[in-house]
C-alpha cells in the first residue's frame, strides 16, 4: 500500500498518476479536509505552460531562473518546463474548462516575471477548476481510498525508511494506523505562520513538519513571498491576472511609482509590457511599495497603509469576462468596484519557496518518503516564485513523485516489521493523549499562536536585518520551549478542534523556527529574502541551498548545498525595459 498525506492538487495528481501506472496498488488519500477544500481551490491567475508558436521552452527557462535569482536548481527548472505543456493538456482532456481565444484555441495571460504569454486560465478561478477535475477524474479510480478529515500526526520510519503514518481520525478522535511501503507527503504551505497571508485557514505547514521532525532537512525556509495586491481589510488576494490585464499600481499621488525603482519606464495605459512595470516580478513589486510607504507615499485605510490598483481603464465588460471573482472580493471586503474605482491593496504573505528537501525525482534523502507542491522544495522557485508556476509545479512533481515511488516499489524492500512500527504508532499516540490530558498548564494555543505571529511579520518580513532575526530565532525558541506548558479547554473526541489547533501551532512553530534562523544565517539579500544589513547578493558565499535540519530541543543546524547550473550563470536581473 501507498499512502498520501494531502490531498491538494498535488496529492491528487501523484494519486491518479499512482492509479493509473499500477492498478494493484492500493493508494490511501489522506486529508484533514474534503478535498475541495484544499488551498489550490483559491488559486485564481492560472498556471503557465508553454502553448504559443512566440514562446518556447527556453524563454520559459530564463524567466524562472532569473526569477528566481539563480537560486533555482536548473535541471528540475527544464523538467518542469518540459513537462509543463503536457500536463496542461492533459488536464483539458481530463475536462478543465480553460479560458478560449475567439477562434477556439487555449487563451494565456501575461503574468508578473514572464517573457510571454503562457498563463492558461479558467477566469479567474482557475484552482477551483484544476482541483475540481483532479478530483473527479480521481473518482474513476477504485484502487484511491479516500481519507477524509484525517488529520496526519507522525511518519513512521524504522529500519532508516518511511513505512507509513499515524493520523487522528476527527470524527471519532481515534489514532488509526497506516501502514505503508512508501509515502508521499503533499501537505502544501505555512503561510499561517504570519497573520496578514492569502492563505487558507488549513496552511499551517504541517506536512513540512512531518518530513522535518523525522529527520528530513527544510530547504530555503528563508524565501517567503509576498504578493504585492492583497485586500488590507483580510488578506484575500486579488491575483496578478488584474495588472496581466492591464491593471496598474498608484501611489496617493496617482503615480505609477514602480518607474521610479528599476521596473521603467511607464509603459502604456491598459497594454502591459512584458517584464517591466505592473509584470515586474512579485518580490520586487512589493519591496517597491515598502520604500513608497517609508517616503509616506502610501495611501492610508481603516486596516493601514495600502496603494491603489486600478483597473477601471479595463472596462466592466473584460473586467466581468476575466476577472469576476476579483470584482466580487473587492465589493464584500472593501465595499469598492474596480469598474468605477481603484482598489486599496498591500503586500501580504502568500507562498513559501522553501519547504522539505528533495531531489529532480520529488524524492527525500528518507527513504520510501516523496513530497511534492508547496510543502516540497524541488527548487524551481529558487528565491522568489514566478506566479502560476506554483500550479504547474504540482502538476508536474505530483505525477513525477508517484513515478519515483512506483519505482521505489519495484525495487522494492519488503514489508516492514509491524511490531517496531506498532510501538511507533502507540508513542505518537501516548504523545497526542498526553497532550489532551495536560492539566495547570500556563500557555494557551491563541496565546502563543498570536505571539508568534507578531514575531514573524515584524522581523521575517519584506525587509529583514540581522538584529531583529535573531530577536525572532530567540522568541521562536522560547515560543517552542512554551508550548511544551500548552493546556488545552477541550477533551472530548468528536472533532476536537482545540487538539488540532495545538497540533497545527507545533507544527507552524517548527517551520517558522527554521525561516528565522536559515534567514538570520543568510547573510546576503537575494529575491524575497532582503537583509537592510546586507543588501547585496552575493554568489561567492550564498549561491547555495540552505538545509535546516530539526532538533527538538535546540535551533536548527542550517547546512548548504549548490546549487543546480546547467547553462544559467548568475547574471543582473533586469526589468527596466522588458528584456533581460
Ligand atoms: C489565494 C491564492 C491564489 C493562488 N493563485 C495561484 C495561481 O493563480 N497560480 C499559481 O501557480 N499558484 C497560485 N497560488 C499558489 C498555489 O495555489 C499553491 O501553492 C498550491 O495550490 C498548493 O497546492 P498543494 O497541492 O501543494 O497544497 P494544497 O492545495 O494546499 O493542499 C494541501 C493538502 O494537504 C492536506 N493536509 C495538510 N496538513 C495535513 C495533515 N496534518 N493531515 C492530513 N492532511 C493534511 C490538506 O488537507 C490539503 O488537502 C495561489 C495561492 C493562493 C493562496
Amino acid at each position: 500500500m501507498l499512502r498520501l498525506s494531502g490531498r491538494g492538487g498535488a496529492g491528487l495528481r501523484a494519486a491518479i498518476a499512482l492509479a493509473e501506472s499500477s492498478p494493484g496498488l492500493r493508494i490511501a488519500l489522506i486529508s484533514k479536509v474534503y478535498p475541495m477544500r484544499s488551498h489550490t481551490c483559491a488559486a485564481e491567475g492560472g498556471a503557465a505552460g508553454v502553448i504559443k508558436s512566440d514562446d518556447s521552452l527556453e524563454h520559459h527557462f530564463n524567466d524562472t531562473v532569473g526569477g528566481g535569482d539563480w537560486l533555482c536548481d536548473q535541471d528540475a527548472v527544464d523538467y518542469l518546463v518540459q513537462q509543463a505543456p503536457r500536463e496542461l493538456i492533459q488536464l483539458e482532456h481530463w475536462g478543465c474548462p480553460w479560458s478560449r481565444e475567439p477562434n477556439g484555441s487555449v487563451a494565456v495571460r501575461p503574468f508578473g516575471g514572464m517573457k510571454k504569454q503562457r498563463t492558461w486560465f479558467a477566469a479567474d478561478k482557475s484552482g477551483f477548476h484544476i482541483l475540481h477535475t483532479l478530483f473527479q477524474t480521481s473518482l474513476q479510480f477504485p484502487s484511491i481510498q479516500r481519507f477524509d478529515e484525517y488529520y496526519a500526526t507522525d511518519l513512521l520510519v524504522d529500519d532508516g525508511r518511511c513505512q507509513g503514518l499515524t493520523a487522528i481520525e476527527m470524527r471519532s478522535g481515534q489514532m488509526r494506523h497506516f501502514h505503508a511501503r512508501a509515502v508521499i507527503v503533499a501537505g502544501g504551505g505555512a503561510g499561517r505562520m504570519f497573520p496578514f497571508t492569502t492563505n487558507g485557514a488549513i496552511k499551517t505547514g504541517d506536512g513540512m513538519a512531518l518530513a522535518y521532525r523525522a529527520g528530513v532537512p527544510l530547504k530555503d525556509m528563508e524565501f517567503v513571498q509576498y504578493h504585492p495586491t492583497g485586500l488590507p481589510s483580510t488578506g484575500t488576494l486579488l491575483t496578478e491576472a488584474c495588472r496581466g490585464e492591464g491593471g496598474v499600481l498608484l501611489n496617493k499621488n496617482g503615480r505609477r511609482f514602480l518607474q521610479d525603482y528599476g521596473m521603467g519606464p511607464e509603459t502604456p495605459l491598459g497594454k502591459p509590457v512584458f517584464k517591466t512595470m505592473e509584470l515586474g516580478p512579485r518580490d520586487r513589486v512589493s519591496q517597491a511599495f515598502w520604500h513608497e510607504q517609508k517616503k509616506g507615499n502610501t495611501v492610508p485605510t481603516q486596516w493601514g497603509e495600502a496603494m491603489l490598483l486600478d483597473m477601471r481603464h479595463l472596462g466592466e465588460k473584460t473586467i466581468n469576462e476575466r476577472l469576476p471573482l476579483v470584482r466580487d472580493v473587492s465589493i464584500s471586503y472593501m465595499g469598492v468596484d474596480p469598474v468605477t474605482d481603484a482598489v486599496p491593496v498591500r503586500p501580504v504573505v502568500h507562498y513559501m519557496m522553501g519547504g522539505i528537501h528533495t531531489d529532480i525525482r520529488a524524492a527525500t534523502p528518507l527513504a520510501g518518503l516523496f513530497a511534492a507542491g508547496e510543502c516540497a522544495c524541488v527548487s524551481i522557485n529558487g528565491a522568489n516564485r514566478l506566479g502560476s508556476n506554483s500550479l504547474t509545479e504540482l502538476l508536474v512533481f505530483g505525477r513525477r513523485a508517484a513515478m519515483s515511488a512506483v519505482g521505489y516499489l519495484e525495487c522494492g524492500r519488503g514489508a516492514g516489521n509491524d511490531g517496531a512500527l506498532g510501538a511507533l504508532a502507540d508513542a505518537a499516540q501516548a504523545r497526542i493523549r498526553a497532550l489532551i490530558q495536560r492539566s495547570g498548564g500556563k500557555e494557551s494555543v491563541a496565546g502563543l499562536r498570536k505571539e508568534m505571529m507578531q514575531t514573524m511579520e515584524q522581523h521575517a518580513g519584506i525587509y529583514r536585518t540581522g538584529e531583529g532575526l535573531a530577536e525572532a530565532c530567540g522568541k521562536l525558541a522560547d515560543l517552542r520551549r512554551r508550548y511544551a506548558a500548552i493546556e488545552l479547554h477541550d477533551r472530548t473526541n468528536v472533532y476536537n478542534t482545540d487538539l488540532l489547533q495545538a497540533l497545527e501551532l507545533g507544527s507552524m512553530l517548527d517551520c517558522a523556527e527554521a525561516v528565522a534562523v536559515s534567514a538570520l544565517a543568510r547573510k546576503e539579500s537575494r529575491g524575497a529574502h532582503q537583509r537592510l544589513d546586507f543588501p547585496e547578493r552575493d554568489d561567492k558565499n550564498f549561491l547555495r541551498h540552505s538545509l535546516a535540519a530539526f532538533n527538538p530541543s535546540a535551533p536548527p543546524r542550517v547546512d548548504y548545498r549548490d546549487v543546480v547550473i546547467t547553462k544559467s550563470q548568475p547574471g543582473v536581473r533586469d526589468y527596466s525595459g522588458g528584456h533581460q
